[in-house]
């Protein structure tokens, strides 16, 4: 059981707005950072997931993905369990024997993360010394990195910040004198192609994508470098390009219109394009995404919600819940808040939102028994018991697996809240 520490509203100084910060430790409930491998595979072509664990490993990550494998999958488990107890050499080679076949299986493999997790045998295992041993091995057709998915390092969006922040330092050095745009956080190739192609029609040439679809297309990077975070949870990786040179672009993340546009601007900023030709690009997408949205806001409008910490994702989508959808914002908790990436998002919460960074459980269901919001966002363990209590709930992982950035998904973001609402007042009809 972990240690409780009561909580403890503290004032911050974030930006313009000084909304309270409440800080919450105890026990935790959200999945790991393992989960990560779920979008991240299908994001990254010739790359494999190697997860280095156990069995409950293989299962959480069997369960959590094994309805949405279709094709041979690319990630596995090299189980290192109680056989392995012996010794760290059996467990060195079990690993070895583990990617030997794997790689002589599947030549198509270009990048293979050796993934750490919280067993006991595998924290004794220098996945660090094994991945560069590995390297060398296959080195060049395979490059072999490493980080770790453990669940006492990493809640599930951590993962992804971890991997990414362990690939920085492949990237090549931008030797280039202009300067690029690095988007940074795993999008949906439908997201990234619009994005993609709202940024070129702003008139920005260069922009790059990381992680990239393909791990031989790497972008390079400088002090010629600006980036955006498509993703909130990335604090790793932007020190890391940081250390690199390159400069982050502080924005909202592009969720709604709202958010995207904002985001777009951040850009146009950067590189000195003026918001007018922003808002000439954005026109026919944003009045889209405004038509798809009024749909939703008849059902959400004026109701309540409460945010179980869980993706980082939830600063984000309360400021769009509440600024486009007219929601009503109960508690906004999120597993760990930067402050400084949120900054923008925090001005635009309104200052009766109660924000808690961290996660004491036991009081968090006592505060949403009490207030009985209409809608609920959470972990998978909390859903079906708060739902069996007769709260209607949203499962947060499914924020993260479903393409809900720019324009043209603003209308799909609004339906996965407006949904369980609408299914709720049928049930109940
Ligand atoms: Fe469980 Fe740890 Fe494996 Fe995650 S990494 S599935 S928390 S044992």
């Amino acid at each position: 059981m972990s240690a409780v520490i009561p909580l403890q509203a503290v004032k911050r100084e974030v930006g313009c707005n000084d909304i309270p910060v409440r800080v919450e430790r105890g026990q935790r409930e959200v999945f790991c950072g393992l989960t990560g491998i779920i979008w991240m595979h299908r994001k990254i072509q010739d790359a494999f997931f190697l997860v280095v664990g156990s069995r409950t490993c293989a299962h959480l990550i069997q369960s959590a993905a094994g309805v949405m494998i279709f094709a041979e999958p690319r990630f596995g488990t090299a189980l290192i369990d109680e056989r392995d107890l012996a010794g760290l050499a059996d467990a060195n080679e079990e690993l070895d024997r583990v990617v030997q076949q794997l790689l002589a299986r599947r030549p198509d493999i270009k990048l293979l993360f050796l993934v750490g997790s919280c067993p006991s045998e595998v924290i004794k295992l220098d996945l660090s010394r094994a991945a560069q041993r590995l390297s060398r091995v296959y080195s060049p057709d395979v490059r072999v990195l490493n980080y770790s998915g453990s669940g006492i390092e990493t809640t599930f969006t951590q993962g992804e910040d971890a991997c990414l922040a362990s690939w920085v330092p492949e990237l090549p050095a931008d030797t280039g004198a202009s300067e690029r745009l690095l988007v940074v956080g795993t999008l949906a190739d439908v997201v990234e192609d619009q994005l993609r192609g709202l940024l070129k029609g702003m008139g920005i040439a260069q922009v790059d994508f990381f992680p990239p679809r393909r791990s031989t297309s790497l972008p390079a990077i400088g002090s010629n470098t600006r980036f955006l975070l498509a993703q909130p949870f990335l604090a790793d990786t932007a020190r890391a390009l940081e250390a690199r040179g390159a400069k982050h672009l502080p924005a909202l993340f592009p969720l709604g219109v709202e958010g995207t546009t904002q985001w777009l601007y951040a850009a146009a900023q950067a590189f000195g394009i003026p918001t007018s030709r922003v808002d000439e690009v954005t026109q026919a997408p944003r009045q889209r995404a405004a038509q798809a949205l009024s749909r939703h806001r008849a059902l959400l409008e004026n109701r309540s919600i409460f945010f179980f910490p869980d993706s980082q994702l939830e600063i984000p989508l309360a400021r769009f819940l509440q600024r486009e959808l007219g929601m009503q914002l109960t508690e906004v908790g999120t597993p760990y808040l930067h402050r400084q990436h949120m900054a923008a998002e925090l001005a635009l919460l309104p200052e009766q939102a109660r924000v808690t960074e961290g996660q004491h459980v036991e009081n968090q269901l006592d505060r949403c028994h009490a207030e009985s919001p209409d809608l609920v966002v959470c972990g998978l363990g909390l859903a079906n018991p708060l739902e069996a209590q007769g709260l209607t709930t949203k499962w947060s992982i499914e924020l993260v697996f479903t393409p809900i950035q720019g324009y043209e998904q603003a209308g799909d973001l609004a339906g996965l809240f407006s949904r369980p609402l609408d299914r709720r007042t049928r049930l109940v009809a």
